[in-house]
Parts: C-alpha cells; sequence; structure tokens
C-alpha cells in the first residue's frame, strides 16, 4: 500500500516527554478523505494513553482525538466531502458496520470494539493507528465530520471529544426546558456540559468543590452554583434535580448526589475515577434513582452536536499552544491549572 510520511508530535516510552516523531499515512483510498490538520485538542486520556496509565499503550503513541482541519484530498467514492472542506474527527476512525450497535449509529459500541482515532489496530498499514498531533490523518469518509466555518475553529477541536461525551447523555436523557439539571465539576467536560444543558434550555446547577469557579460557572450559564462541601447549601437541593451529570474524574461521595435526584431521577457518570464508588442501596431504592454512565457518542449524533454547537454559537473555553508547550501542558493538566482545555496549533509542528 503507498504511504505519506509525515511529522508527528508523541513518544516513545511512559517516561520520555513527547517529541516530533516521523509517521505514515496511508494514501487515501476510494472512501477516504485526508485532512491536513489545524487544531487538536489535549484530552485527558492523552496522557493517561501516553503514559501508559491504562496499561495496553502500543508504542511510539501519538495521541489526540479532538481534530479539525481541511480536506486535501478525497478517493473516488467520496460522497460528502470535497478539496476545501473543513472536516473533523474525534474518538473513532472506524467499526465493524455490522453489528447491532453499528447499525443503529451508536458506533462508540460496537461488538467488535470500534478503531479509536489512536493506539488501535490500524487495519491497512499493520500496527497501530496515529492520532491528530501530526500534520494530516487519513480516514473513511463515514467517521469523518463537518465542521461549520461559522465558529472558531480551534474551539470547536474539544467538541469532538468533551462536547460529544456530554451532550450525547444530556440528550439521552431528555435534558430540556422545565428541568433542574445538576453538572459536577467544572474542568473540559464539565465546562462543556454546562453550556450544552443551559443551550438545550434546562434550569442549569452547578456543583464544586471550589469557590474560586463561583463567577466562573456562572460566566459559562449556570443559573445556580453550589458549594459541594457544604451540607447546608446541599440540603437546599435534596429531592429536586431531574438529572445530573457527574464529571469529576477524583474520588467522590455518589450518594450526596445520589440524594439530590427526584423521584426516577439518573445520574450519569461521564468522568472516570479509577477506584470503585460505593453507592447506599436506599440512595437508590427510595426514589426509584438510577446510577448511569455514558461514553462519547456515534456519528451520527456528534454531527448533531457540532451543527447544534454551530446553530447556538458554542465553542470549548480553551488556552492556543505550541507542540513546544504540550509536556507542560500536560504538567498543568495534572494540576487542573487550564481554563478548560488545551488545543494544539499543529501549525507549529514542523
Ligand atoms: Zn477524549
Ligand atoms: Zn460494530
Amino acid at each position: 500500500m503507498q504511504t505519506k510520511n509525515i511529522k508527528a508530535f508523541g513518544t516513545e516510552a511512559a517516561e520520555a516527554p513527547l517529541q516530533t516523531l516521523d509517521i505514515q499515512r496511508r494514501a487515501v483510498l476510494a472512501h477516504d478523505v485526508e485532512i491536513e490538520i489545524l487544531y487538536c485538542g489535549i484530552c485527558h486520556s492523552d496522557l493517561h494513553s501516553a503514559r501508559n496509565e491504562w496499561h495496553g499503550t502500543i508504542y511510539p503513541i501519538v495521541p489526540g482525538h479532538e481534530i479539525v482541519g481541511r480536506v486535501t484530498k478525497v478517493g473516488d467514492h467520496v460522497k460528502h466531502f470535497k478539496v476545501g472542506d473543513l472536516a473533523g474527527v474525534g474518538c473513532m476512525v472506524d467499526s465493524c458496520r455490522e453489528c447491532e450497535h453499528c447499525k443503529n449509529d451508536l458506533e462508540q459500541f460496537c461488538d467488535q470494539g470500534s478503531i479509536l482515532t489512536f493506539n488501535s489496530p490500524d487495519a491497512h498499514l499493520g500496527g497501530q493507528t496515529f492520532g491528530g498531533y501530526s500534520q494530516s490523518i487519513v480516514v473513511d469518509e463515514n467517521y469523518v465530520l463537518h465542521i461549520s466555518d461559522k465558529l472558531d475553529l480551534a474551539g470547536v477541536a474539544p467538541l469532538l471529544c468533551a462536547g460529544i461525551t456530554t451532550y450525547s447523555p444530556l440528550k439521552h436523557w431528555n435534558v430540556g426546558p422545565g428541568q433542574k439539571v445538576g453538572i459536577v465539576g467544572i474542568g473540559g467536560l464539565g465546562h462543556m456540559g454546562i453550556k450544552l444543558a443551559k443551550a438545550m434550555g434546562a434550569h442549569v446547577v452547578v456543583f464544586t468543590t471550589s469557590l474560586s469557579k463561583t463567577e466562573d460557572a456562572k460566566r459559562l450559564g449556570a443559573d445556580e452554583v453550589v458549594l459541594s462541601t457544604d451540607p447546608e447549601q446541599m440540603a437546599k437541593h435534596a429531592k429536586s434535580l431531574n438529572f445530573i451529570l457527574d464529571c469529576v474524574s477524583a474520588e467522590h461521595n455518589i450518594d450526596a448526589y445520589l440524594n439530590l435526584l427526584k423521584v426516577d431521577g439518573t445520574l450519569t457518570l461521564v468522568g472516570a475515577p479509577m477506584e470503585p464508588l460505593p453507592v447506599t442501596s436506599f440512595s437508590l431504592i427510595l426514589g426509584r434513582r438510577s446510577f448511569a454512565g455514558s461514553a462519547i457518542g456515534g456519528i451520527a449524533e456528534t454531527q448533531e452536536m457540532l451543527d447544534f454547537c454551530a446553530e447556538h454559537n458554542i465553542t470549548a473555553d480553551i488556552e492556543l499552544i505550541g507542540v513546544d508547550e504540550v509536556n507542560n501542558a500536560y504538567e498543568r493538566l495534572l494540576k487542573g491549572d487550564i481554563k478548560y482545555r488545551f488545543v494544539i496549533d499543529m501549525a507549529s509542528l514542523k
């Protein structure tokens, strides 16, 4: 198979900093789109994967699954993209296309396991897939998203992971006008959850452990902000929320939040604490409450989210950096020192 050599930014080992690497992309096949990458967001899972914290990382790794760019080449059978179009790629670049989930626009739950944008088996070139910290990417058009030119492109990049991860559960649990919705945690995910829930018409209550984030939560669209370490403030919201989106990746008290749900309310995790979370049976039983989880969204829903964001003028709040700042950005990410997503300007990769 024909290939093209390009520059990327990744690492050969868990302990080594990221650096410039040479990788190969396949030449476009009949259904492929080649995208020159303009911006790539930094997701916490990039850091976990680069450092092998979830195990199973294959080196070298090139992270990045919040990709926005411009189409530079299309295969002979490509129907929906042309050279010059803006395009996006999120967490998946392929899936089996035949299982019940793929057929129902839920490729993220593909029975065979969807092919992730980085560190998944590459059926075309062998080895593993390489992500968006790179000059270009070649993806089957069925897994490529259309990007509006109305929004700031760097701010759009994080929608491809953080945006869809929060949009999908808000839609699935029918968040909308007349509902009181809780967002727990204001980070990369939480800040998108606030903006999206507000745009969907809900009354948004944000829960944070840090008083200093109160004003920012309001700026992002929160109707109310609750300091979750203050039992009195928490008690005021008992049995009053229809839905809670829990964006916290650290250990925290799930029962305290379940008890804020109304009858038939649901608390959905999108943050991913590594340790098991204890739940008291009566927090669920008394109130027929549900404790659930959610992961990204299918391709069609990701497009729906991007269109929704274009219509409502929603992008992520970002700090734009060059590739030479990526290693430092990882350290800052660990400290929570970012409002609210780093995005790499890929023009800086030489
Ligand atoms: Zn991600
Ligand atoms: Zn499938």
